[in-house]
């Protein structure tokens, strides 16, 4: 496909390109609203399911929706960068529902 952008750390074939919202608080502690970029490689993420998907298919096929869905969930959940406490708020979250806090 022409116009797609090249992998920045291989200049390969980037299969996915996931933007996302980004919010940060510059230096005079104002917020800054950008977004963050996260590239499925052909070549980098050769390794990840959603990457092997489109070495096989060569492109998203409707008949395949639902596996595609959880791979590309499975992808973010790698990729997406996580709040610091996430986790522990959920581990937390998760003592409270079973009455252990
Ligand atoms: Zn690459």
């Amino acid at each position: 496909m022409s116009g797609d952008p090249a992998c920045p750390r291989c200049t390969g074939e980037v299969l996915a390109v996931l933007r996302l919202p980004h919010t940060w608080t510059n230096a005079s502690g104002r917020p800054v609203r950008g977004h963050g970029e996260v590239l499925l490689c052909a070549r980098c993420d050769a390794g990840d399911p959603l990457a092997t998907y489109f070495a096989v298919h060569g492109t998203a096929r409707p008949e395949h929706a639902a596996l595609l869905a959880r791979l590309l969930r499975q992808w973010l959940d790698r990729v997406r960068p996580r709040a610091p406490d996430e986790d522990a708020l959920r581990a937390e979250a998760e003592a409270w529902r079973r009455g252990e806090l």
